[in-house]
């Protein structure tokens, strides 16, 4: 299990972006939205899409889920 948080500022591709509490590329505090503790990036992906349509997982931290 792992903290999940998304960026509240969007990419220049206009993704916003989905990591884990201990990824080197987390945005600060004010600059981020806790999701929950998830098992893996595909749930916390999924609950990100509820505050953001277009998120998609870091590529440093949840690889797996990074798709643009
Ligand atoms: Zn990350």
């Amino acid at each position: 299990m792992a903290d999940y948080y998304v960026n509240k500022n969007a990419q220049a591709n206009g993704d916003h972006e989905v990591h884990i509490s201990t990824c080197d590329r987390l945005p600060d505090r004010e600059n981020r939205l806790y999701l929950g503790n998830f098992t893996n990036c595909h749930a916390a992906v999924r609950e990100a899409k509820k505050h953001y349509s277009q998120s998609d997982g870091c590529y440093y931290c949840s690889d797996e889920c990074h798709t643009s």
